[in-house]
């Protein structure tokens, strides 16, 4: 047995030991603690909490080497060639309860399709949320349009749908929820206040595969909803994306324009290529790994949706810590990231990164989300750029810079904390865990600053 093995078992040895005098599931309140419980932070050399490593992500099977390795010998590569990613967008719209679909080579190229396929682009505006990922604001940047950030909501984590109205201009175009975290936004006063002005509206449901607002799935309540199939995501595939829609006039449009324009249903003409198209094909082999991994997203979505509602109520009562709300149309939530608020005063005003390290010392691995990106340097560069120059005027832009506060957002980047969605693939008393080690920070709240 070589030394890293032994350090190894000893090391799990030790743990289990600790994991004996931990709090029995649900009793939360200090008055029921044993002394166990208030043990040493792993942080500071006392035993972990969760020993047992978490599940891992992603997970495949024979089956789907089986028709990846078939692709790869038949020698078609490419859906022109093969009938994988049409299968694939026909399951992908009935699963969601779209008319249709097409797949493209990434999240962020579903949104730049769906962006054209609407025609918002140069010189409008899209009323966006900041907390999101960089490739929301990159989509509407790099389409010369401006994200006009609404503010965040920071108990649901949510575009606060309060705060969009003020922020329409003659210039608006689109809204752009996204359902972040795998959580809707709320599509009912969205889709009103679109309705209102006139405005389309693109869900970004790259984090929200079979996410429902009111038993509708996310990405089909507005004109298009997009979904990204990239590695981490909860239907990979490596690099994949999807628009999905119900208008067939439009989804004929987009399919043609992300095939460089050819001829597709109701896109005809005289020549070859009708329209301006660009490339952005799924390959077949994305796709048949997307068959593979569809089989299993309604089940993995079911127990990350019990599992997040289960560990809601174990950690609710824990002063300083702060659940998400979820809205009342929400009928399921798909948690790509389990999130939480931290409040510091109940922790002894330990910084959040101090909580955080002490969490993932316990074996709770975790992060702290989204900075205020808005404020990375990134707008003032596309506010710079030639296109934007161009397109907007120098009072728009100034008043623009102006109005680039968000103190619901500020507030959030501050608190959030996320756990990651594989967490919640673990059986529902690995939930305890979580909850546990919780308690155990807050009980050692004043060795924590
Ligand atoms: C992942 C993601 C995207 C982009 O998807 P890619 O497939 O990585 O290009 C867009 N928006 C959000 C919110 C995402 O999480």
């Amino acid at each position: 047995m070589d030394k890293s093995t032994m350090t190894r078992r000893q090391l799990m040895g030790a743990a289990s030991a600790g994991a004996l005098t931990m709090l029995a599931p649900g009793a939360i309140h200090a008055s029921a603690a044993p002394a166990g419980r208030a043990g040493k932070l792993a942080l500071q050399g006392g035993r972990r909490v969760r020993t047992k490593p978490w599940p891992s992500w992603p997970v495949w099977d024979k089956a789907a080497e089986k028709s990846v390795l078939s692709i790869l010998r038949s020698g078609d590569w490419f859906r022109g060639r093969g009938e994988t990613v049409s299968k694939f967008e026909a399951k992908y719209a009935e699963l969601l309860g779209a008319t249709r679909c097409t797949c493209t080579v990434n999240g962020t190229n579903a949104l730049l399709t769906a962006m054209h396929g609407l025609d918002v682009g140069v010189g409008d505006e899209v009323i966006v949320s900041p907390y999101t990922f960089i490739a929301t604001y990159n989509v509407i940047i790099g389409s010369t349009a401006l994200p006009v950030f609404a503010d965040t909501d920071p108990e649901t984590f949510q575009l606060d749908p309060d705060t969009i109205e003020e922020r329409i201009t003659d210039r608006t175009r689109a809204i752009m929820p996204v359902h972040i975290l795998g959580i809707p936004a709320d599509m009912d006063k969205i889709m009103a206040i679109a309705k209102k002005h006139n405005l389309v509206v693109i869900e970004d449901a790259c984090q929200a595969w079979l996410a429902e607002w009111r038993g509708k799935k996310c990405g089909t309540v507005g004109d298009l909803g997009c979904s990204s199939f990239q590695n981490s995501k909860h239907l990979p595939c490596g690099e994949g994306g999807a628009v999905v829609g119900s208008d067939e006039e439009l989804m004929d449009r987009i399919h043609s324009y992300h095939n460089c324009g050819r001829r597709y249903g109701s896109v005809q003409g005289s020549s070859q290529y009708p329209i301006i198209g660009t490339n952005r094909r799924m390959t077949e082999y994305q796709a048949a790994i997307l068959l593979n991994q569809v089989q299993r997203l309604e089940a993995d979505t079911e127990r990350r949706w019990k599992n997040a509602r289960y560990l809601t109520s174990k950690i609710k009562d824990i002063p300083g810590i702060v659940p998400h709300k979820l809205y009342d149309g929400v009928t399921k939530a798909a948690y790509h990231l389990y999130p939480f608020r931290y409040k510091k005063e109940h922790f002894n005003n330990a910084p959040k990164a101090r909580f955080l390290a002490a969490l993932t010392a316990e074996g709770v691995p975790c992060m702290g989300g989204y900075g205020p990106q808005y404020r990375d340097g990134l707008i003032e560069v596309a506010l710079n750029s030639k296109n934007f120059q161009r397109s907007f005027s120098k009072a728009r832009l100034d008043r623009y810079r102006e109005e680039l506060h968000y103190p619901g957002n500020d507030q959030l980047c501050e608190e959030a904390v996320w756990l990651s969605q594989s967490l919640l693939l673990a059986k529902k008393r690995d939930m305890d865990d979580i909850a546990n080690a919780l308690l155990k920070i807050y009980e050692n709240r004043d060795k924590l600053a």
